[in-house]
């Protein structure tokens, strides 16, 4: 049985900027059993790239808004945590960095407005490269664009997460 895990990121797995996975994520996932087959993707709105990127075109610092190299480094390092809870899994990550109306800047698809939760085209990315093949589908988010996303993307809603997120399930 193939089985795909998609998860936001900020507030749902990690404090936003940290670097660190929840105890009770790790823990969580340590249960599960994720394995050989098994795929766990991020699905993540990072638009304090876009806006980081906006200002600086616009001749001001960027303070405390990451760069994408910064930001990618940190989700790496996050997939990094999961191997080693999981080490067979196939990782996938989606990001948008697309921030919002003129007050965001950047090129290429992860820059694209209908790109950033509530739309669902990142989790529709990850099924596409899974090619809709799985068995079961969790998605785990902690805010209510995530659960947007999820009705968007035609998931059905399974109730709360044990350690309060809300957890989307789909079984094929
Ligand atoms: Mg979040």
């Amino acid at each position: 049985m193939a089985r795909v895990l998609i998860l936001d990121v900020d507030g749902t797995i990690a404090d936003r900027d940290k670097e660190s996975l929840y105890p009770a994520f790790e823990q969580w996932l340590s249960e599960q059993n994720y394995t050989h087959g098994d795929t766990i993707a991020f699905a993540t709105n990072q638009g304090g790239v876009g806006y980081g990127n906006h200002l600086e075109r616009a001749g001001m610092e960027r303070g405390i808004y990451p760069t994408q190299t910064a930001v990618t480094q940190r989700l790496i390092e996050l997939a990094t945590q999961i191997k080693q809870i999981a080490p067979d899994v196939r990782i996938i990550i989606e990001v948008c960095y697309y921030y919002k109306d003129n007050m965001s800047a950047g090129e290429g698809q992860a820059y694209h407005p209908l790109r950033r939760k509530p739309n669902p085209a990142m989790l529709f990315s990850i099924m596409e490269k899974l090619n809709y093949k799985f068995d079961e589908l969790l998605f785990v988010g902690d805010s209510d664009d995530d659960i947007l996303a999820g009705l968007s993307a035609g998931l059905t809603h399974a109730g709360k997460f044990g350690f309060k997120l809300p957890l989307w399930e789909c079984h094929e």
